[in-house]
């Protein structure tokens, strides 16, 4: 088999991508329709089996954490290719300029909830995986290709709410361990490296109940924890910092105590968000938190995560989500930027994000290299201005038919 010029084989998967680009977006139109919130996954989940099966992947299967699965090719090294289907919940559905289950395209851009999280992404593996299988019927092995790595696409379940648990649950329940990652994460056709972690801490006080007539014989617990959330916001510009994501930080973001107005309280606890940087752990976090609240007579404490499944499994686990960064020399990075240069010319930016993903399991906890890619752009996450640009979701698949040869070339051997 002649080794194909990358800038020539990029030209023909430019072409396969425009042709297939109608396929694609009906696939995005029928996801977008499809109520997807964190944990009722399960018709998006369904229909994005059918695609896989439509496109000819070589498996299709569902994992027990529900997240919907194709694999092609059947080499050892395994690329997985991460888009999730669940979604934010709509706020205020008068804000859309559309209704948010109900997609328009104007121009090249497509409206419609999930569409910049994660849908298009979704759309941009699975066109990507198609797109790579058709390359291999008209142009043979590719080098070999398919007997040295396989390409898994993953349509993930519960990032929203506890991203990384569903990977998490691939990995370690199911067996699949990938030598590498793409999450295909808004990025707006750039590359990112990294991302902060975060973490939910939960800080509480004890008091003791007295009836709200005579308080001289209770100790009020929300009286005690008034200091502690001056501290826990004092703690900010004395954290960790990194110098690729600059300093973590912590915000106070609800308080609790007992649901009776005529006590005095007999505990409280508020809620802390804490933005990690890569290198903190769960212990430092705590021990960092103890030293500021426990002088005080507060004692803190990372809470559990519930997560149940569309499949019914429970994925709880403590709420940490781990930062990470991949060097820039990384071969992922490298056949990353030299896809993008064969399919247009230039090179990409090499950035990090600053919302978590995906990655907080496969690179923060698992040390699987990982890098970032998709065509949505981040500033129309979570916003009633929901939507992707079609133009970028065809070249986000071109990119993804292209990467595996691109980094099969990187591998010594
Ligand atoms: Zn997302």
């Amino acid at each position: 088999m002649p080794i194909l010029d990358l800038r020539e084989l990029a030209g023909h998967i430019s072409a396969l991508s425009e042709i297939m680009a109608g396929r694609q977006a009906r696939f995005l139109v029928d996801l977008i329709r499809i109520r997807s919130y964190t944990g009722q996954e399960r018709p998006a989940v369904e229909r994005t089996l059918e695609e896989l099966r439509a496109i000819g992947c070589d498996d299709v299967w569902m994992d027990s954490a529900g997240n919907a699965l194709g694999r092609i090719g059947r080499g050892p090294r395994v690329l997985l290719y991460n888009a999730h289907l669940d979604t934010n919940e709509v706020a205020d559905e008068r804000e859309w300029p559309h209704p948010p289950l109900e997609p328009v395209v104007e121009g090249d851009t497509m409206f419609g909830l999930g569409a910049s999280d994660c849908k298009a992404g979704v759309a941009a593996i699975v066109y990507g995986a198609a797109i790579l299988k058709k390359t291999f019927e008209v142009f043979g092995d590719l080098e070999g290709l398919f007997e040295s790595l396989s390409v898994v696409v993953m349509g993930a379940t519960l990032e929203e709410d506890a991203e990384g648990f569903a990977l998490r649950s691939l990995v370690e329940r199911d067996g699949l361990r990938p030598d590498v990652v793409l999450l295909a994460e808004a990025t707006d056709l750039t590359l990112r490296r990294g991302q902060r972690g975060r973490c939910e801490v939960r800080v509480r006080t004890e008091g003791r109940a007295a009836h709200a007539s005579q308080p001289h014989l209770g100790e009020n617990a929300i009286l005690k924890m008034l200091p502690v959330v001056s501290a826990l916001e004092g703690m900010n510009g004395s954290l960790p910092v990194d110098p690729v994501f600059g300093a973590g930080n912590q915000v106070v973001t609800m308080i609790e105590g007992p649901h009776t107005p005529n006590s005095v309280p007999s505990w409280c606890e508020v809620a802390v968000d804490r933005r990690l940087v890569p290198g903190e752990t769960a212990e430092s976090v705590l021990t960092g938190i103890r030293s500021v609240v426990e002088p005080l007579g507060a004692r803190a404490r990372i809470p559990e995560q519930p997560v149940l499944t569309h499949t019914g499994l429970r994925l709880d686990g403590p709420a940490f989500y781990p930062g990470w960064l991949l060097p820039e020399t990384d071969p992922l990075v490298t056949a990353g930027q030299a896809t993008a240069a064969a399919l247009w010319g230039t090179e990409p930016a090499v950035g990090v994000w600053r919302f978590s993903t995906d990655g907080a399991y496969s690179a923060g906890v698992a040390g699987i290299p990982t890098l970032g890619f998709g065509p949505q752009e981040e500033k129309y996450v979570h916003t009633a201005q929901d939507q992707v640009d079609l133009g970028k979701l065809r070249k986000a698949a071109a990119w993804y038919a292209l990467f595996p040869v691109a980094y099969n070339r990187q591998q010594p051997g």
